[in-house]
């Protein structure tokens, strides 16, 4: 973010409060004074929010500030203000509102009073321009940090800046189960500076034999809430963003663009497709791993570089491939595939070694061999290249369970088997 001269404490990013007054001064001074109170003013749509307002870039507003102007919006487009600020009324980490390119931060924030022709403009965090986003800056590391990351510290890969790299980065885990445990406990432990976790779920006594976010005492309790416990148990330096929403077309854009890299531990395709999508619109890493049985398969996708569409342009036809509810997993199994995929992350933070993408990696635990394939962007493929049918051609958010034939998705259908089969465990155990 440019603040020009301003002066901004670089240990905790906050303006002086002397410039900050001097700001709100020289704002003052150029605003003519306001008749009745409601100026129209124009509101930059970013292209990820752009399918709320029938793809227009600019919106005509009415407010007297930029709390009104975007009531104002959200009366003509409901579903604004929540897409924006989720469901609280502060404005999410996530997110950047200015007001003739200044950030309302350093003006009054929500309270910021517009005039007839202002621009507002509602920012969420994109990968590729770090400015936009506001980032954590790490200075020099305490002691403890020192001590505490050590043994990261004397590789001469990482060293104190790479640490720092680390603590100045976010990841979002999609999933708090098999996967998403052992990708958010080593993230953890390596000291990510900040990790979200998307689930909706709560803990069951089904999920433990396998899911080590998460403990007998746990049961019942959303997932999302577990996760944090466990990550702060383990590294309290953690900032953990839970987000105990099923992830859809209407919220993925939003959440996933808060993150600097996203790690997939959905357990349904209908998500696989949605957070593949989303990563490719906001053009963010996408560390994709899934297990079933015995078998693992992990990758990297970078941005326009292909995607999961390159490799799997449909979705098995519902019945073809069994989920884990219906045919289980090896507990384990979680294990080494989602440790594979938080040393990928890791390696993309520092920007070291060869990453999985290009290669699609599988693991055959029966046999205990791991092969690679190759993958390659499908210059065909209908979201990352040009489809042979331009009407083919995926331009937003789709309804992915539609596209994945509804069994798919976390259906009632698919909990219900997994209930049947349970109870049928129970009964033959009883013999
Ligand atoms: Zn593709």
């Amino acid at each position: 973010m440019d603040h020009g001269h301003l002066h901004i404490d670089r240990s905790t990013g906050d303006i002086d409060p002397a410039s900050r007054a001097a700001l709100r001064a020289a704002r003052q001074g150029e605003r003519r004074p306001s008749k009745g109170g409601r100026m129209p003013v124009s509101v930059y749509i970013p292209t990820p929010f752009r399918k709320m307002t029938g793809n227009r870039q600019h919106v005509e507003a009415e407010g007297a500030d930029v709390r009104e102007v975007l009531a104002d919006v959200d009366k003509q487009f409901p579903g604004f203000h929540s897409l924006v600020f989720g469901t609280g009324d502060a404005v999410p980490a996530h997110i950047n509102i200015y007001v003739n390119k200044q950030e309302i931060t350093s003006l009054d924030g929500i309270a910021t009073k517009v005039r007839d022709g202002d621009e507002v403009a509602v920012i969420p965090a994109m990968a590729g321009g770090a400015g936009d986003q506001p980032r954590r800056r790490i200075g020099a590391l305490t002691p403890e940090q020192v001590d505490r990351y050590s043994r990261h510290i004397i590789m001469p890969q990482v060293g104190p800046s790479g640490q720092r790299k680390i603590m100045e980065s976010s990841v979002l885990i999609i999933g708090a189960g098999g996967l998403g445990s052992p990708i958010a406990v080593y993230l953890a432990l390596a000291g990510i500076g900040r990790i979200g976790i998307v689930d909706f779920d709560t803990v069951d006594i089904s999920n433990l034999q396998r899911q080590i976010l998460h403990q007998n005492d746990d049961i019942g309790k959303p997932k999302a809430l577990s996760a944090k416990e466990t990550i702060n148990a383990y590294n309290p330096d953690v900032e953990v963003t839970t987000h105990q929403v099923p992830i859809t077309s209407e919220n993925a854009l939003a959440i996933i663009g808060g993150y600097d890299y996203v790690i997939n531990g959905a357990d349904n395709f209908a998500a696989r497709y949605l957070v593949n999508d989303a990563c490719y619109f906001l053009k963010k890493p996408l560390i994709d791993g899934s297990i079933l049985l015995f078998d693992g398969q992990v990758t990297v996708y970078l941005p326009d570089k292909g995607c999961y569409r390159c490799l799997y342009p449909s979705p098995p036809p519902p019945g073809m491939v069994p989920s884990c509810a219906e045919a289980g997993v090896l507990g384990a199994l979680c294990g080494t595939v989602g440790t594979i995929q938080a040393t990928e992350a890791l390696k993309l933070i520092l920007g070291v070694g060869e990453t999985l993408h290009g290669r699609l990696l599988l693991y055959d635990a029966l046999a205990m061999e791991f092969r690679q394939v190759r993958i390659r962007k499908d210059p065909k493929c209908v979201l990352c290249g040009e489809p042979d049918d331009p009407s083919a051609k995926v331009t937003e958010l789709i309804d992915y369970d539609a596209f994945c034939g509804g069994a798919f998705g976390h259906t009632n259908e698919e909990e219900q088997k997994a209930a049947d089969a349970t109870s049928a465990l129970r009964e033959q155990s009883k013999v």
